[in-house]
């Protein structure tokens, strides 16, 4: 008997486990719609014609694999820092931001949570519900409270706005509001722009600190700065706030753990001080970030002729989303009439949130092999336009 036998089994991850019981399944006709990454219409994985650019330049000039500083790439972190917020903005002009490279957006999120629980301490985290599923695990495991705040609509498959402002302006002041920058994940549902002046407004009179997550710059509108549009705004009314980028989605760079935690504050002096801090968070956790995709990152966004290749790209991969989810839609509305499917079309980004219950959801990967989140939660960038007309038929076949 081991001295660890009394340990509990954890389930599988809810969004990591659908691809482990993806790869068990035999079926040719499986579909993988669990987890957001983008493929080709030939269902394969997508490396980006300007990461083999950025590559090859690389390769040419002969790079060592020596550490990097704890706070990562210097390159690297003003260009994602520009990328972010405009070359223009004040806060980079006058030093008053503090920017770390770090494991993507998972670990980008995770080093200011243990900021805010070191630093903040007794700071509740409000969360979208839904949300992401790891936000929750991330925050706990940092050890910061977190309550949720309404979201999601179901009745008009859209933003409960109201719902939103009512439990931000409950929340004690000075509370963190995590926000999804731009093509909310699971819903896909982002607020308009005069929706997100008035969560300023309000996050301004509460004197709220919002935390920007930003995982698909580029992947709700297909432009990479209208997608920053939100955490830009809010800078732009002298808002301080933090923002966690990731390159997985809109760089490809699922493996390379590419991402930054950016703290835009209102004075250097503080921005310097509190650097100081998210390096020694850093340092204990994993000490310093990896090399190669942050080199990739810092070409790509600081080269002109390679970033107006991969605001084309962007451009690409979005509209192949787009494409799909017009094919999606016109196969259940021949399908089902009677349903209003126009949802599929008003959302953003990666995903659809189909409205599927978990019973719902069991059919369609028991008895379709169609492989998704329990949260009836699809991503269309799995989805080549061939097999919308099977994954339409396993829909409406599960929700009757
Ligand atoms: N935030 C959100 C909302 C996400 O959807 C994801 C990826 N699924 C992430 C953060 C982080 O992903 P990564 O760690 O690969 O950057």
């Amino acid at each position: 008997q081991s001295r660890l036998a009394f340990v509990d089994l954890q389930p599988p991850d809810p969004i990591l486990g659908v691809s482990e019981a993806f790869k068990r399944d035999t079926n040719d006709l499986k579909l993988n719609l669990g987890v957001g990454a983008y493929r080709t219409e030939e269902l394969k994985p997508y490396v980006l014609n300007v990461v083999k650019k950025a590559e090859k330049i690389m390769l040419e000039s002969e790079e060592n694999k020596e550490y990097l500083p704890i706070q990562g790439l210097e390159a690297f972190n003003k260009a994602t820092a520009e990328l972010l917020l405009g070359k223009d903005h004040p806060a980079i002009k006058e030093g008053g931001i503090a920017t770390l490279q770090s494991l993507s957006g998972t670990g980008s999120l995770r080093v200011a949570a243990d900021f805010i629980a070191k630093f903040l301490p007794g700071t509740t985290a409000y969360l979208s519900n839904p949300t992401w599923g790891n936000h929750k695990n991330i925050f706990a495991d940092a050890g910061v409270e977190w309550k949720w705040y309404r979201y999601f609509d179901p009745k008009t498959v859209g933003l409960d706005f109201e719902g939103l402002m009512d439990d931000i302006r409950a929340a004690p002041e000075g509370s963190v509001i995590v926000l999804h920058g731009c093509a909310h994940n699971p819903t896909g549902v982002d607020p308009t722009r005069e929706q997100w002046q008035q969560i300023a407004d309000l996050v301004i009179e509460k004197n709220h600190l919002p935390f920007f997550d930003v995982a698909y710059q580029g992947f709700a509108s297909g432009s990479l700065d209208d997608d920053a549009w939100a955490p830009r705004y809010f800078a732009s009314r002298g808002i301080e706030l933090l923002v966690a980028q990731s390159y997985s989605k809109n760089l490809g760079l699922y493996a390379e753990r590419v991402g930054a935690i950016n703290f835009v504050l209102s004075d250097a002096e503080a921005a310097k001080k509190v650097m100081s801090q998210l390096k020694r968070i850093a340092r204990a956790l994993y000490s310093n970030p990896p090399v190669h995709g942050a080199r990739i990152a810092s070409l790509v966004v600081s080269r002109p002729e390679l970033f107006q290749e991969w605001n084309e790209e962007m451009e690409y991969m979005s509209g192949r989303i787009k494409d799909v989810r017009q094919v999606l839609h016109d196969e259940l509305a021949k399908l089902n009439g009677d349903k209003d499917w126009s949802f599929i079309l008003r959302q953003l980004g990666m995903f659809s949130f189909t409205g599927l219950n978990p019973g719902q959801v069991e059919n369609m990967t028991n008895k379709h092999h169609v492989y998704m989140t329990k949260d009836g939660r699809i991503s269309l960038a799995g989805l080549p336009s061939s097999k919308a007309a099977y994954l339409a038929a396993a829909i409406d076949d599960s929700f009757r």
